[in-house]
């Protein structure tokens, strides 16, 4: 082919949470973007989701002096996920999930605070905790959205 409708740099399919940051972090690299939607509504599943994320090692429970560590995190996964998954995958969501929190609080309109009391599913097996990996996002006000024009991240 050799007309196309449209060049972008970076294509992102879809425009749920995953689709949402990877166009984010293209964008602020100074790339151009263009997010495609197969449906009338922007947000796929992480829309409709209950908005709770298990982020071990977090910031927000480092800043109020709760005890995690990348090692605490990889002892409970592995006495709780154990080879279910590959062991690539879990070290990749280790390392870079709370990075992601970080991330997205400092170049977006997205804020978290911590589902305070809310346990890991298993506290009691090694490596577990009864508050502190779960964290959601705050409530936006109109007055703090994004605008999103011709299906671009801004
Ligand atoms: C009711 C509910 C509650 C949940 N609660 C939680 C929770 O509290 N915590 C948690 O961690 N997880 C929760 N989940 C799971 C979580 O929402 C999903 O795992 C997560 O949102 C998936 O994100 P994603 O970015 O991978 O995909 P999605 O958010 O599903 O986005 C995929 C997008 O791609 C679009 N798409 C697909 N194919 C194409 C195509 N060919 N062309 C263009 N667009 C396309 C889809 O329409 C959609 O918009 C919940 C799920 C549901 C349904």
């Amino acid at each position: 082919m050799t007309n196309w409708d449209h060049t972008t740099d970076v294509l992102v399919v879809g425009t749920g949470g995953g689709a949402m940051t990877a166009a984010l972090v293209a964008k602020q690299a100074g790339l151009n973007v263009l997010l495609i939607e197969k449906t009338e509504y922007y947000g796929g599943s992480t829309a409709l989701s209950g908005g709770g994320l298990w982020i071990p090692n977090n910031y927000l429970l480092q800043r109020d002096g709760l005890d995690d560590s990348l090692e605490k995190a990889r002892t409970y996964l592995k006495n709780t996920v154990g080879d279910r998954t590959p062991q690539a995958l879990q070290e990749a969501y280790l390392e870079n999930a709370p990075e992601m929190v970080k991330y997205l609080s400092s170049n977006s309109h997205v804020r978290f605070h911590r589902s305070v009391g809310y346990a890991d599913y298993y506290p009691e097996r090694p490596g577990g905790m009864a508050d502190g990996r779960a964290i959601e996002g705050s409530p936006l006000t109109g007055a703090n959205s994004v605008k999103i024009s011709n299906n671009c991240v801004p």
